[in-house]
């Protein structure tokens, strides 16, 4: 069976191993007769595989025991008014810093519960750039400071954190997760929807300060308040049970990689074989400033939405997929996430080389 190179920007490529894994304990896991799908979440067996999952996610990112790790539901996009719901109760304020779609559509979300504004945009020039902040530009009373960290749609991402003083910072890490090193103890909390570089679809990983949890707005949903779910161990309900075993398993394959440090190094290899070539193209461009460009999401364009369709249509054909840029923006796009092989950015660009040739 031929696998593809799946640049797709989320659901995305999973490690090999992982699946493989997967494969082989899918009807019987670890002697229980059963595959983790069809286990009570409330058995010894499970309860072993979500404390393990969480201990190695402390253990690779390396967070400070006074952070609470969530395994939620409702991916990214709901945590847009979970982050609101709970941390904008205390002056009722926060800021934003608007560097694409989704950092806007958390801000629209929480501007519905209380007095969020955007700071700092790079709007006029599409995203193409992280806006540069100063400490005095953030409100002293905000309840947070927001932040995409890596721009899934538009490919920046923030090289340096925005200095915010006392004021808690919220990061959206989904499409950066696990991708290198990250100081935790520099953010009051940190999500990621599971789908772009630890698991399928379906679960949410929060990373968030303890003192933060508990000063939720009377509306919140029982649901959508993080205490409800600090306090049960994830297990305040069904947690996304099977999603949170393969992200246990993407933790401990990180882990026999090397961990984070390694992910970086070899992240920064894979980006610098796509991002030389483009720099040296005469068709392909890179649509992103140099020093705001992401490790994960890489986008590009010809300059001519014909020749743009024709590339994406014959990379398709000699299996690269999912290469196309988001709907929103055009070009084309490489997700390269953790498990993406160097191999893979290294024969996209042979291709790229070809393609340039024979279209020139
Ligand atoms: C994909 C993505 C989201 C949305 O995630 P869903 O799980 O689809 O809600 C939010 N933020 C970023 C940075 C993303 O890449």
């Amino acid at each position: 069976m031929a696998r593809v190179y799946n640049f797709s920007a989320g659901p995305s490529m999973l490690p090999e191993e992982v699946l493989k894994t997967c494969a082989d304990e899918m009807f019987d896991y670890a002697g229980s007769g059963q595959s983790v799908m069809e286990m009570s979440h409330r058995s010894k067996e499970y309860q072993a595989i979500i404390d393990e999952a969480e201990a190695n996610l402390r253990d690779i990112m390396n967070i400070p025991d006074n952070y609470k790790v969530l395994f939620l539901q409702g991916g990214g996009s709901t945590q847009f008014a979970m982050v609101a719901l709970n941390l904008m109760n205390k002056n009722k304020k926060a800021d934003y810093i608007i560097t694409g779609q989704w950092a806007n559509k958390a801000y629209k979300e929480a501007a519905r519960y209380g007095n969020a504004r955007a700071v700092a945009s790079s709007a006029d020039k599409t995203y193409s750039y992280i806006p540069k902040t100063k400490r005095e530009d953030f409100d002293k009373d905000a309840d947070y400071v927001y932040i995409c960290m890596n721009n899934t749609i538009y490919g920046t991402k923030f090289a340096e954190l925005p200095d915010t003083g006392d004021i808690p910072l919220v990061a959206d890490i989904s499409s950066c997760a696990l991708s290198e090193p990250i100081d935790v103890s520099k953010f009051g909390l940190l999500f990621a929807g599971a789908q772009k570089n630890i698991a399928p679809a379906g679960v949410t990983i929060v990373i968030v300060r303890e003192d933060l949890i508990g000063n939720a707005m009377d509306i919140t949903p029982t649901m959508l308040n993080y205490q409800t779910h600090a306090d049960n161990g994830s297990m305040f309900n069904t947690p996304p049970c099977y999603c949170i075993y393969v992200a246990g398993l993407t933790f401990k394959w990180i882990k026999k990689m090397g961990g984070l440090e390694k992910m970086k190094e070899l992240n920064e290899a894979k980006a610098k074989v796509l991002y030389d070539f483009l720099d040296n193209s005469k068709m392909f461009k890179g649509t992103v400033v140099k020093e705001d460009r992401s490790l994960m999401n890489v986008p590009f364009v010809t300059g001519n939405e014909e020749l743009d369709a024709k590339f994406v249509a014959e990379a398709k054909k000699a299996g690269f997929v999912n290469i196309k840029g988001h709907r929103t923006v055009g070009g084309m796009r490489a997700s390269i996430y953790n498990a993406m092989p160097i191999e893979g950015v290294l024969k996209l660009v042979e291709f790229m080389k070809k393609f340039e040739e024979e279209n020139a």
